[in-house]
C-alpha cells in the first residue's frame, strides 16, 4: 500500500518528511511509521490504518 512521504504537523502546520524506510515487502496495516517534523522537529509516529 502507498503512504504519503509527507504529512503536515498538527502542532505548528509544518511539513513533515518520512524517517522511517519502506520495508522490502512494502508497507502494511499496523505497522508504524515516523515522521520529522522539519519545522518545529517534532516526531509523530503514525500506525498505518486501511
Ligand atoms: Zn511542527
Amino acid at each position: 500500500m502507498e503512504i504519503p512521504e509527507e504529512i503536515i504537523c498538527v502542532d505548528c502546520g509544518g511539513r513533515c518528511r518520512i524517517g522511517s524506510y519502506e520495508p522490502e515487502e512494502g508497507w502494511s496495516e499496523g505497522m508504524v511509521v515516523f515522521y520529522r517534523c522539519l519545522d518545529c522537529l517534532d516526531r509523530w509516529d503514525i500506525v498505518i490504518e486501511k
